[in-house]
């Protein structure tokens, strides 16, 4: 498993309620928030889920969206900016098509989804 804990994770107590078995466990999620919209960057990829495939999100797409708990098929590589960082990198995340689609919220990814970096510069536009 990557170990990806940045400055700007935080740790909760999420309870799984199973009705045969109730366990805590803790995950580790980070703040981020959507940007989509704020520019319409576009890179080599035929699209950001590729991207996001291709620079370090892993060969299948995730199961499910992104933000925890969500439980729809991702359906695009969103860009996103972690809070509470001093880092304003923007990174794609695999959302599904509502929470892409809501620009300028605050999510809470779980940390078993990387963070790959939108900067084209750095993959796919590299000289
Ligand atoms: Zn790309
Ligand atoms: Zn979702």
């Amino acid at each position: 498993m990557l170990n990806a804990h940045g400055p700007g994770s935080v740790q909760y107590e999420i309870t799984h309620n199973l009705p045969y078995d109730q366990t805590t466990t803790k995950e580790t999620l980070t703040k981020v928030t959507n940007i989509n919209g704020t520019s319409d960057n576009t890179c080599k990829c035929s699209s950001w889920l590729e991207h996001w495939k291709k620079y370090g999100g892993g060969s299948e797409l995730p199961k499910w969206c992104a933000e925890k708990g969500c439980v729809q098929k991702p359906e695009a590589g969103a860009h996103v900016q972690k809070d509470s960082t001093a880092d304003r990198g923007w990174y794609i995340v695999p959302l599904c098509s509502k929470h892409n689609a809501e620009t300028g919220k605050s999510l809470d990814v779980s940390d078993s989804t990387k963070l790959v970096s939108a900067n084209v510069s750095e993959t796919c536009g590299k000289k």
